[in-house]
C-alpha cells in the first residue's frame, strides 16, 4: 500500500487530518470582477484550503470531491441571494420564480486531457447538479498553445478561447469554477454566454485568491 499523506499539510498516513478539514469549513468571500462580475468563493485560496484544491486539482485526489463541496454549495447559495436580491434591484431582470442556469466553465482539452477528469464537474455531480450537455465548451484555435507566453500575453489569448453551444436568450447564468486569481477565465466565460444572450448574475467558485494582483484594485 503506497504511503498516504495529508492532503493540506502533508502529515502522515491521513489523506486529511483533522485540523486541515476544520480550515475547510466554507466560510463566502465576494470578491468583484472588472465590469461588475461578483465572485463568490467558498474559500479562501490560501494556506491549508490551497493545498487541498491543488491536491484535488492536480494530484489525481479525486476523492477529495466530497471534502470541497460544501464549500461550492455555500458559494452558489451566496450566489442565488445575490440574484434574488442586489441584482434583482439593480434591474438585472431576475424574478424569483426564474431559475438559474448553472454554467460550469469546463477546464482546457490540455488540463482535462493531463488530468483525466473535469475537477468542476466532479464538485458539480457530488451536489446533484450535473448539466447534461455542456453549455460551454473549449474553442479549437490554430497555434493554441499558451506555452511561452507572458502573463499579459495568457490573459489576452484568453478571448475566443471559450465558445456557448446554444441560444441562451432569456437565461439567468451563474458561472461556476474551480479557482478563481484573475478572475480572466470567468471574464472569458462571461463574455462567451454573454454573446449569446444570457444574463450572468454572478459566479460561484470553491476557492479565490482574496486580493488580486493581475487586474489590480484602484
Ligand atoms: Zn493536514
Amino acid at each position: 500500500m503506497s504511503p498516504v499523506s495529508c492532503a493540506g499539510c502533508g502529515g502522515p498516513d491521513v489523506a486529511l487530518c483533522e485540523g486541515c478539514r476544520r480550515r475547510l469549513v466554507p466560510e463566502v468571500v465576494r470578491v468583484d470582477l472588472p465590469g461588475g462580475l461578483p465572485v463568490f468563493a467558498g474559500l479562501v485560496y490560501a494556506f491549508e484550503a490551497r493545498g487541498v484544491v491543488l491536491a484535488f486539482k492536480n494530484a489525481g485526489r479525486v476523492r477529495l470531491a466530497e471534502t470541497l463541496a460544501p464549500a461550492l454549495a455555500a458559494a452558489l447559495e451566496s450566489c442565488a441571494h445575490h440574484a434574488t436580491t442586489d441584482a434583482a434591484s439593480a434591474g438585472d431582470g431576475f424574478s424569483a420564480d426564474g431559475s438559474l442556469l448553472v454554467v460550469p466553465v469546463p477546464a482546457s482539452r490540455r488540463g482535462r486531457r493531463r488530468r483525466g477528469y473535469d475537477p468542476v464537474e466532479l464538485v458539480l455531480r457530488r451536489l446533484g447538479l450535473v448539466v447534461g450537455v455542456p453549455v460551454l465548451v473549449p474553442t479549437v484555435r490554430a497555434g493554441g498553445g499558451q506555452k511561452g507566453r507572458d502573463r499579459q500575453q495568457r490573459l489576452r489569448g484568453r478571448e475566443g478561447s471559450l465558445r456557448a453551444t446554444r441560444d441562451l436568450q432569456g437565461s439567468h447564468v451563474v458561472l461556476v469554477d474551480d479557482v478563481v486569481t484573475t478572475g480572466a477565465t470567468l471574464q472569458e466565460a462571461r463574455r462567451a454566454v454573454v454573446a449569446r444572450g444570457a444574463v450572468v448574475v454572478g459566479a460561484a467558485c470553491l476557492a479565490a485568491t482574496p486580493l488580486r494582483s493581475a487586474t489590480g484594485s484602484p
